[in-house]
């Protein structure tokens, strides 16, 4: 833990969180990881039992299952410890409900303890839950949906039902966002046809609600995957009525339904990376494996908005740059086509996205060498 981090536990160790302002409480959340805001606040969070129990819904659609990887890959709180300390009931996650489905002499048991889709319709009627979905939605084929069935409905129609009893509603990862990897330009993509939850890309007039007709608010947490302190302290934060639905929300989230806490609009993965002293003298690797910036390589980190040079992951350990990878820029909207070809210096294409002027010109001043970065950096940030 840095010092900095320490410093802030110790004097935030002093304050009732229960009690703290919403700006207090984010900027918290925004310092510290996961593990060190839970574990500092531990006995104060045994207060929380006295909150009346949180029920999550959590959904799959189309996807790998990464997020659910991630967060089940925290540490210290782990995810069911996490959920304890907020009394969370996860009361439905298809991986991991033991409820699959029984038959019993030719027939489906219908109980809600041995058939998940029984489960799923109680708690829809019970409803006051937060709905957390991980997944695209396939609209195709010709807007039925049923590119991805489950049981007898279409994914599409699950969704639909769970958003409109649901208190809150958190998207999770990049294709619950806005398609992420499903979505991504192919020859079938017109078919099939994927959204996010709230976006398909950056387009809001075609989420998936706004297709279904359901006028709700949705948090965006991206990331492929997204990090586990993104996700446990956006629930956290919501359980814990830090930030009020839909009340808090145009101050807490940026154009793209982002906590502007974990995605910070004037701040990139770039303005932190561990690499970035390379890049500042203009040291760039040519060839993967060496220590330098990774920006030839087709580091797209000076225009992907999040903490991640900052928080770094598994459990602050590292982080893509760190390990030797060029970042991606997996927390965008556009991605994954906003970062194609991958690992390709974004030099040889338009992309747009904003890119951190200020910190270019920075590097400007003192590194002539670095000019044909500078120079694409720039271009993509004025959109050319
Ligand atoms: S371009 Fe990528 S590798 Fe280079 S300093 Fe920036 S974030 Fe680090
Ligand atoms: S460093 Fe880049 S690719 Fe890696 S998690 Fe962060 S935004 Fe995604």
């Amino acid at each position: 833990m840095s010092t900095g981090i320490k410093n802030l536990a110790r004097t935030l160790d002093s304050v009732d969180f229960l009690k703290m302002d919403r700006r207090t409480f984010m900027k918290a959340v925004g310092a510290m990881g996961a593990t060190v805001f839970l574990n500092t606040y531990g006995a104060q969070m045994a207060e929380a039992l006295e909150f009346p129990e949180t029920k999550l819904v959590w959904l799959h659609g189309s996807e790998c299952t990464g997020c659910s990887e991630s967060v089940l890959n925290a540490g210290n709180p782990d995810f069911a410890q996490a959920l304890q300390k907020l009394n969370v009931n996860l009361a439905f996650h298809e991986t991991l409900c033991a409820q699959q489905g029984i038959w019993n002499d030719g027939k489906l048991v219908n109980t809600s303890e041995l058939n998940s889709e029984i489960l799923l319709e109680e708690l829809f009627k019970e409803g006051k839950y937060i709905l957390v979905v991980e997944g695209s939605i396939p609209n195709g084929p010709d807007g039925s949906g049923r590119y991805l069935v489950i049981g007898n409905k279409t994914f599409k129609e699950t969704l639909g039902e769970a958003a409109k009893h649901a208190a809150a509603i958190v998207a999770v990862g990049a294709c619950a966002c806005w398609g992420g990897i499903t979505n991504a330009a192919s020859d079938v993509a017109k078919n099939t046809d994927y959204r996010g939850v709230a976006f398909s890309k950056t387009d809001a007039s075609k989420g998936m609600l706004k297709e279904l007709g359901i006028d709700k608010p949705v948090i965006n947490i991206p990331g492929c995957p997204a990090h586990p302190d993104w996700i446990l302290l956006t629930l956290g934060a919501v359980i814990l009525g830090k930030i009020k639905i839909p009340d808090d929300l145009p101050a807490v989230l940026d154009q793209y339904n982002r906590p502007k806490v974990f995605f910070p609009p004037d701040h990139v993965v770039h303005d932190n990376c561990p690499r970035r002293g390379y890049y500042d003298r203009g040291e760039l690797d040519e060839e993967i494996g060496g220590p330098g910036c990774l920006w030839k390589l087709g580091c797209k980190a000076p225009y992907a908005h999040a903490d991640c040079g900052i928080r770094r992951w598994n459990g602050s350990v590292s982080m893509c740059t760190q390990a030797g990878g060029p970042c991606i820029a997996c927390v965008e909207p556009n991605f994954p086509d906003g970062s194609r070809p991958l690992f390709v210096e974004a030099e040889d294409k338009g992309v747009v996205l904003g890119a951190n002027i200020d910190t270019v010109s920075k590097v400007a001043v003192g590194a002539a060498a670095v000019a044909a970065g500078v120079h694409a950096v720039r271009r993509m940030g004025k959109g050319e």
